[in-house]
């Protein structure tokens, strides 16, 4: 094979058409069907809460259904019945059993819903970017400096959904989905207004469910704008791991590559980041083949990221044998990162603490090429906070964290300390050492509320920021 002149070839890799499975078809799939009864009943009654997404290729090729229902990919993508609290699991159990319609279901569901914090970390009201006319961007959130995220409004959805993600509200329709954009024109406006915005991050959902015609919709003008500050184009994505055929199979899967090639051949860099949970998802012929083509046929760089996940990948080995399989594939490890507070949080959550102990453990156990990686992290209110372990102040003891990035760029790598507490979970759960407050929280409480002020009767939020 030559690469000379246009260095994308037609793939000649074969892939299986797309299927998906929901709440209405997942008994169809034949390994469901071989499932003890109660366990797929379990499944109904968490799907009627919690979105559920998987398609044909997780099912086949990612879930070793020998171990289910043990299976980390199995508890990645179908309902868990830990996933509800006990009384709101044996509502719902009730509710169908006893043969509601479909509007009971739906009421029971919300209801439900609503006692499970789907707005988390203050995002929406907090992080609405505005140009110089008083136009708002509903569709972008700008929360640090360099940065900007993009909610492209096809892009809202992902080839299958995890379990865990705190995106959930999203999907179901219960946040009004008002973030996101049809256009980009506003976008390179808010980038000519800001020149110290040097990366615009495409997410969702998952930006490369879109055909690539509608992608190019949105990233080409950005390049043809031609603006001096743009230096990075950032894409969140679950598709290698999901969807690897998206890649390299489907129908327009060369030129979604052409169009990769395109943004870094205006001078832009493009980082794909990618969003592995297991290495088991870094397996599969079409997963290397899929990042194969994408490095060697293109200028892109993959980075890396997941949260740590209880019943998924909450031990060290796991991370360190993930963090090998990357490198060894020529990705970067980039973030770790700490569930966030909505949802199951209560199922999939590992106490701070010991996400720190796996993350340290993990990391002594890889070369320096894999230490890229920064964990674990909040995405808090205040911004990403890295808890960097535990230590003793005189008697007593104490946890030490950082920003890795700050609603106030100064707050970054200051180091600060909390009490010890093995069992917290997030930021909030935490007290400050010394004192009654952390060093950010009275900056903090003024930037919100000057906010919260100009944002006037828009409270209406939704869960957005990556992973
Ligand atoms: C994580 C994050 C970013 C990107 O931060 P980097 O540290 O540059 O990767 C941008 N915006 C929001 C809201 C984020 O949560
Ligand atoms: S974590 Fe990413 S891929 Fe998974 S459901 Fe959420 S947005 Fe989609």
């Amino acid at each position: 094979m030559t690469l000379q002149g246009s260095r994308i070839q037609w793939s000649e890799f074969e892939g299986p058409p797309y299927r998906t499975y929901t709440l209405s078809n997942f008994r169809e799939i034949p390994q469901v069907r071989r499932l003890p009864k109660q366990l797929q009943f379990e499944m109904e009654v968490v799907a009627n809460v919690f979105p559920f997404k998987t398609n044909n290729y997780v099912v086949e090729q990612l879930i070793d259904w020998r171990n289910v229902p043990n299976d980390p990919i199995y508890i990645l993508t179908f309902p868990q019945k830990g996933m509800l609290r006990p009384k709101h699991f044996d509502r719902m159990a009730d509710v169908i059993r006893g043969g509601a319609d479909r509007q009971e279901v739906q009421k029971v569901a919300n209801k439900i819903r609503m006692q499970l914090n789907p707005h988390p970390a203050g995002q929406m009201e907090h992080n609405i970017p505005e140009l110089r006319d008083g136009t708002k961007l509903y569709g972008m959130q700008h929360k640090y400096k360099e940065t900007v995220l993009f909610f492209p409004s096809q892009g809202q959805t992902c080839h299958a959904y995890c379990s865990f993600c705190f995106r959930w509200p999203q999907f179901i329709g219960i946040s009004e989905l008002k973030f996101a954009m049809h256009e980009t024109k506003l976008l390179v406006q808010y980038l000519r207004e800001h020149p110290e915005v040097t990366d615009v991050l495409f997410t969702g959902g998952d930006p490369l469910v879109m055909k690539t015609v509608l992608l190019e919709g949105y990233i080409m003008p950005l390049l043809e704008a031609k603006l001096p500050n743009l230096r990075t184009i950032r894409i969140g994505t679950k598709s290698l791991s999901y969807w690897p055929y998206r890649f390299i199979s489907d129908n327009d899967a060369d030129e979604l590559l052409e169009l990769f090639e395109a943004v870094s051949a205006s001078g832009v860099h493009l980082a794909i980041m990618a969003h592995f949970n297991h290495g088991v998802e870094l397996e599969t012929d079409a997963v290397r083949q899929a990042i194969l083509r994408i490095r060697k046929k293109t200028d892109a760089q993959i980075r890396t990221q997941s949260p740590i996940l209880r019943h998924i990948n909450d031990d060290p080995v796991v991370w360190a044998e993930m963090w090998k399989k990357q490198v060894a594939l020529g990705l970067i490890p980039y973030y770790m990162f700490v569930v966030r507070d909505t949802g199951a949080q209560h199922y999939f959550g590992v106490p701070l603490v010991r996400a720190q102990a796996i993350f340290r453990e993990a990391y002594q156990g890889v070369s320096g090429l894999a230490r890229t990686v920064r964990g674990p992290s909040m995405s808090a209110t205040p911004g990403k906070i890295q808890i960097l372990g535990t230590t003793k102040v005189g008697r007593v003891r104490a946890i030490v964290m950082r920003f890795l990035q700050g609603r106030n760029p100064d707050w970054v790598h200051r180091p600060f300390l909390a009490k010890y507490d093995g069992g917290a979970i997030w930021i909030d759960g935490l007290k400050p050492l010394d004192g009654d407050k952390f060093f950010f929280e009275t900056e903090l409480e003024q930037v919100l509320k000057k906010e919260s002020a100009s944002a006037g009767e828009e409270t209406s939020s939704a869960g957005g920021g990556p992973p």
